[in-house]
């Protein structure tokens, strides 16, 4: 059967007619930054500091698209008479953008909280050679990461913090002196209770 002439003109006036009534959804980027979730896979932030140079995160990446340098130095003996250790010092750090394919493995494996996701999306490049960053680079990156969501109402303090305020007390214990210091309890008498002088 044939369709009536103008039907398709009709229809499609239709569709234009619904959707100018609706709330429209298109963002003006670049006018107006959009709105990202929390758990935006932006690119990858370096919080060097806290980077042993394990190499973890460069032997999963599935892309090997990690380049990792360093060297070894000694650190000298805390105390006289201790032993030297030897310590890896970072000296490259950088990401092929150009191959990363957003897994997050890399973040989840690093065992001392040293990537991180940013929402930062607006690095592309002309040429495919430059989505290779380099730590420095990275380390801008881990500035616009956003804080940690807060924990549930009633959920456990994270064993880091109870771990800090423990050598926070002891610190604090240590200056006040020999007095202040906690006592070792008497054998056969109860120990003391949080909250009892
Ligand atoms: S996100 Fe995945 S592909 Fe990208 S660097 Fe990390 S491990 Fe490699
Ligand atoms: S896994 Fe973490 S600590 Fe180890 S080299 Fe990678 S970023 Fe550094």
């Amino acid at each position: 059967m044939s369709p009536i002439p103008g039907s398709g003109l009709a229809k499609g006036l239709a569709v234009t007619l619904r959707t100018m009534t609706r709330k429209t959804v298109t963002e003006q980027y670049p006018e107006a930054q959009p709105e990202l979730p929390p758990r935006t896979r932006g690119v990858i932030g370096l919080f060097e500091e806290n980077c042993t140079v394990c190499m973890l995160c460069a032997r999963e990446c599935p892309d090997w698209c990690i380049y990792i340098d360093s060297h070894k130095e000694t650190v000298p003996p805390a105390a006289p008479g201790g032993r030297e250790r030897s310590r890896n010092v970072l000296d490259r750090f950088a990401i092929d953008f150009a191959l990363c394919m957003y897994c997050g493995i890399c973040i989840e494996v690093c065992p001392f909280d040293a990537l991180f996701w940013s929402p930062e999306f607006e690095y592309a490049e002309t040429d495919i050679h430059e989505l290779t960053h380099e730590r420095n680079k990275l380390r801008e990156w881990m500035w616009t990461v956003p804080a940690p969501p807060a924990l549930d109402p009633g959920a456990e303090d994270p064993k880091e913090l109870a771990t800090a305020r423990k050598t926070a007390d002891k610190l604090a214990a240590a200056e006040a002196g020999p007095a202040a210091a906690p006592q070792p309890p008497v054998p056969g008498e109860p120990e003391p209770q949080e909250g009892e002088s």
